[in-house]
């Protein structure tokens, strides 16, 4: 848990194993919201290296993404605003830190900034005005993007494009609702090594996130730890003239107000053959 600028304390060793694992901290989030609370003040912080921060929910069971949720980006894309959430996924096993290199697989691999909301508490049929105290915290997410897999079929099915091993970095922190003085309304963006190509807020989502909850949760369960990407702004990559997309060497870096930034560096896999 954070308390400074690169500081904090280990919550497992502070809670005598209760808290465990991040798993362990989401099933039991409410109590443990409440111990937190209680042990900030107390806790001896020490220093900590940001490069060894993990994703806040590793291993969640469930991964929701959500498209053309900002109208800026709905307008670059030429497509219309939905009526419902357009819903997918990208597999667990894209998930990765805020901080780490991915390798390009063949294609064309674009970026997409977006605020990712961790679910608390079991949630089931939650109303848009219930859904914020379902809410363990905010946290910035990359759902990295290869285009022509993403297009692929008709109608197309999004998921396997964007889930590359690599391609759903968050992080740096899970910041938990009640820190932000507004968290509906955050600045968002991303650089492409140096070079900002999204910028937006939060407040500009066509479904926020009380009612994507509301949606979710009138089809299905929400379990503590689940995670929603919850959609991109204007800028990526695809729609400029000509397109840009992200080359071996490239780094990306991405941010959102109150949280913190992820980086991501980019290369080709190894090409080098072993001659002998
Ligand atoms: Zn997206």
């Amino acid at each position: 848990m954070i308390t400074g600028d690169g500081e904090g304390f280990d919550i497992a060793m502070a809670s005598a194993g209760t808290y465990a694992s991040m798993q362990d901290l989401y099933a039991k989030w409410p109590e443990f919201a409440e111990w937190a609370a209680a042990e900030a003040t107390s806790q001896p912080s020490g220093a900590f290296d940001p490069n060894d921060l993990e994703a806040p929910s590793p291993a969640p069971r469930q991964v929701f993404a959500v498209g053309l949720n900002y109208l800026d980006h709905i307008s670059e894309a030429g497509l219309q605003v939905p009526d419902e959430p357009a819903v997918f996924t990208k597999f667990v096993s894209s998930l990765a830190g805020p901080h780490c290199d991915v390798i390009l697989p063949s294609g064309n691999v674009d970026w997409e900034v977006e605020l990712v909301v961790v679910i608390g508490k079991v949630t089931r049929t939650v109303k848009a005005q219930d859904a914020w105290s379902h809410v363990a915290g905010l946290t910035v997410g990359q759902d990295i993007s290869e285009r022509d897999l993403q297009l692929v079929g008709n109608p197309a099915q999004f998921s396997l494009g964007k889930s590359f091993p690599g391609f759903a970095p968050t992080g740096p922190v899970l910041v938990t609702p009640d820190e932000f003085d507004n968290p509906s309304d955050l600045e968002i963006g991303c650089y492409l090594n140096g070079e900002q190509m999204q910028k937006a807020r939060t407040s500009q989502l066509v479904f926020p996130i009380d009612m994507l909850i509301e949606k979710l949760s009138a089809v299905l369960t929400l379990y503590p730890g689940d995670i929603i990407f919850t959609g991109t702004p204007a800028g990526v990559g695809a729609v400029q003239s000509p397109p840009r997309y992200i080359n071996a060497g490239d780094e990306l870096v991405s941010y959102i107000e109150g949280i913190g930034r992820l980086t991501q560096n980019f290369r080709n896999s190894s090409s080098k053959r072993m001659i002998g």
